[in-house]
């Protein structure tokens, strides 16, 4: 195995947002840099060492960006696939490609997690407007027609109760069936370059509005699934040859776990690591694609993670007076409807 990366090395990260946020402040303490590369404004370019405010089809700036760097990784995986092609002539980039082009798309996502032998929910390509009506014969309803790509926190997506109802979302998409699920839990999984693969516990889900608003710790499903979780998520980074940390959402249902989607990157049901383990996901990133050791993924707590999302700021004076709450705040100048402000993990145990 290659040395890890020395000290004050430089972290290219795609993508300025909270993650990339975190991600800088973890590198920090690890004694490393990180430049952050994000087209508009940057909650991380508050604590990185530099910043590049360009577009991602500006390959001056990609150029300039990749030659100052020592590994190039990303918070944001919608990155087109030219400017990843001129970064990788110049830096590595971790998670390597083929993680990026597989999660990218839902349909190739689908067929690669098949290919694995997990379960999906059914599905079926909407590559046109026309496409519509055989699928919706084909897999029924209700059903959620979502875009392949560019989609996040419910965004893109139309739900069909009724096989005569015609919307369209406006781009090649996949319509999925409805699970009926117990649950909805997550496991932030991490592959190191030697191989070495960690997984935190399972997380708990609920969903408001398509967006995610609390995380919990332990999540109460049965041991055995929890055991299964943790090794489909192995076979996952596995299978990509995956370097860093990624998350893997799973629907619980009765018949076992359903692979709802993998996010090659940290991942918001991820947060609570910060106040429930020793080396958090963040970290946990930095160590895998710096080649350091990884830490083992033990949880020592208890904890209830919660977004904190548009008006919910304005809770904020009550919660930071309450003990074992953590807060976490994204540095984000104007509050919108809809918008993850910050998060707080509560320390229930
Ligand atoms: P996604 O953008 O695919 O993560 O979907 C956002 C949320 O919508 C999920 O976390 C679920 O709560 C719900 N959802 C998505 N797909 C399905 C499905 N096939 N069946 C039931 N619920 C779904």
């Amino acid at each position: 195995m290659s040395d890890p990366l020395p000290q004050g090395a430089v972290i290219g990260i795609l993508g300025g947002g909270q993650l990339g946020r975190m991600l800088s402040v973890a590198a920090a303490r690890l004694g490393y840099r990180t430049h952050i590369y994000e087209p508009g404004a940057s909650p991380a370019g508050d604590v990185a060492h530099q910043v590049t405010q360009a577009g991602y089809e500006d390959e001056a700036a990609l150029r300039a960006f990749a030659e100052s760097v020592d590994v190039i990784t990303y918070e944001f995986e919608n990155v087109p696939a030219q400017s990843l092609d001129l970064l990788e002539s110049i830096c590595p980039i971790r998670p390597n490609r083929r993680a990026l082009a597989v999660s990218q798309d839902r349909l190739s996502e689908k067929e690669f997690l098949q290919g694995l032998g997990l379960k999906t929910a059914p599905f079926a390509n909407v590559e046109t407007e026309a496409d519509l009506p055989a699928a919706l014969e084909q897999i029924g309803t209700p059903s959620i027609l979502k875009t392949r790509r560019m989609g996040y926190d419910g965004k893109g997506q139309v739900r069909f109760s009724d096989p005569a109802q015609r919307e369209w979302t406006g781009a090649p998409s996949v319509l999925e069936g409805f699970v009926t699920f117990t649950g909805e839990i997550s496991v932030i999984v991490a592959r190191g370059v030697d191989g070495a693969v960690a997984a935190f516990d399972p997380g708990l889900n609920v969903h408001e509005g398509g967006i995610l608003r609390t995380t919990t710790v332990p999540s109460g499903v049965p041991q055995s699934l929890v055991t299964d979780a943790v090794l489909l998520a192995a076979q996952i980074v596995g299978a990509l040859d995956y370097v860093g940390v990624m998350g893997v959402e799973l629907f619980v249902t009765p018949s076992g776990l359903i692979v709802n989607e993998i996010a090659p990157r940290v991942h918001n049901s991820g947060h609570w690591t910060q106040a429930g383990c020793a080396v958090d996901q963040f970290e946990q990133h930095i160590r895998a694609i710096t080649g350091l050791p990884l830490g083992d993924g033990k949880r020592y707590a208890d904890v209830v993670m919660e977004n904190l999302i548009g008006a919910d700021m304005d809770r904020l004076p009550a919660l930071l007076r309450e003990p074992d709450v953590q807060v976490h705040l994204y540095g984000k100048a104007e509050v919108r409807d809809g918008r993850k402000m910050g998060h707080i993990n509560r320390i229930t145990r």
